[in-house]
């Protein structure tokens, strides 16, 4: 797998419950963030909320483990997540600040980080967490998987969205209900 160069690899989750009962997998995204806040190693950070409960994912700029637990879990959606560094660092006011972000995303910011003009919001950025991405889909997709293959009445009603399995994944009162992945294609 190409991984590229790194100095360690490890498995790991979290095990504060109150991440695990709102993350996406084993919270380890969450529990870095929060950790990361405490120990003043970034005094905020850049993440996708989605502040209508709607699964749309905003670009959210969160400073407390409240607001970073409040915007875990994965919105299948693309966010404009980079738009946000500039307002994290200037009306936010963060020195240091943290991201979350899709590969294509991880790489568009590092490619940032190397050009001068950039550098009054980019030097600012001091821990990149990149997460893994196959796919992602518009807005209108996710409604129609929701409303017209799965059943639902509209997409809020979902309580959880995911990919496994070769499916996509809405859970809705407790229950996961699947659509094939070559099913979404279209
Ligand atoms: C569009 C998309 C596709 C993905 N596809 C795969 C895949 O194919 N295989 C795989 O192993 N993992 C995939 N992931 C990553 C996976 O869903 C989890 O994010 C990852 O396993 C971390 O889990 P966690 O419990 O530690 O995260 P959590 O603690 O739940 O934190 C998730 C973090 O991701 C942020 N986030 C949520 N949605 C987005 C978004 N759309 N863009 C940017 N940031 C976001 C949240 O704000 C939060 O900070 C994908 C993620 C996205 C966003």
């Amino acid at each position: 797998m190409p991984l590229g160069t790194y100095k360690e690899a490890v498995s790991a989750r979290s095990t504060d419950s109150k991440i695990l009962d709102v993350s996406q997998d084993g919270g380890i995204v969450s529990a870095l963030l929060c950790y990361a806040i405490d120990e003043g190693i970034i005094e905020g950070a850049v993440v996708a909320g989605t502040p209508d409960d709607d699964w749309r994912p905003i670009p959210t700029v969160v400073t407390s483990s409240d607001e970073v637990i409040a915007a875990a879990g994965t919105k299948y959606s693309m966010s404009p997540t980079l738009s946000a560094l500039k307002d994290a660092v200037r009306q936010n006011g963060l020195e240091k600040v943290g991201v979350v972000a899709t590969p294509c995303q991880v790489q568009g910011l590092r490619k940032a980080k190397a050009y001068p003009f950039t550098r009054f919001v980019t030097e600012k950025v001091n821990l990149i967490i990149g997460i893994y991405c196959m796919e992602n889909f518009p807005m209108a997709s996710l409604d129609t998987f929701a409303t017209s293959k799965l059943g639902f009445d509209s997409l809020t009603e979902a309580s959880k969205m995911d990919i496994g399995k070769g499916k996509f994944w809405l859970t809705k009162d407790g229950e996961d209900k699947g659509l094939a992945i070559k099913e979404t294609h279209g």
